[in-house]
């Protein structure tokens, strides 16, 4: 998976958003009865909706498999993980939704999210 790619696709994407509310700002300023709120809404949500996305998959990228062993070296032995919580081998796999297109890896006893993986 190309995590670039990805997030400058994404932010050209929104990048695309925040020009029409700039466009949609600048035509309603100075003429009676323009809305400059919606040029305004149209830049705020694209920043937000970019910055969040760009967050999201650099997580996906950084706490993968690779890193989950690096920070727990005693949890990984070969192919079998455990939690670093609480020590527990019931690791189960969840699918995140919203197009993120990832697998999120839990404990089952505690819950807590040891790392992501890309779907196949
Ligand atoms: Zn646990």
């Amino acid at each position: 998976m190309n995590y670039t790619l990805r997030k400058v696709g994404f932010a050209a994407f929104c990048g695309l958003f925040f020009i029409i509310g700039c466009v949609l700002l600048v035509n309603s300023l100075g003429v009676e009865g323009g809305t400059p709120f919606i040029g305004g809404m149209f830049m705020v949500i694209s920043i937000a909706a970019g910055t969040r996305y760009w967050l999201l998959m650099t997580k996906f990228e950084t706490k993968n498999y690779a890193w989950y062993a690096a920070q727990h070296p005693e949890c990984v032995q070969g192919d079998r993980v455990q939690c670093a919580s609480c020590s527990s081998r019931d690791i189960r796999v969840r699918n995140l939704m919203n197009k993120t297109f990832h697998r999120a890896h839990l404990c089952g006893k505690c819950g807590a999210t040891l790392y992501y993986s890309p779907e196949v």
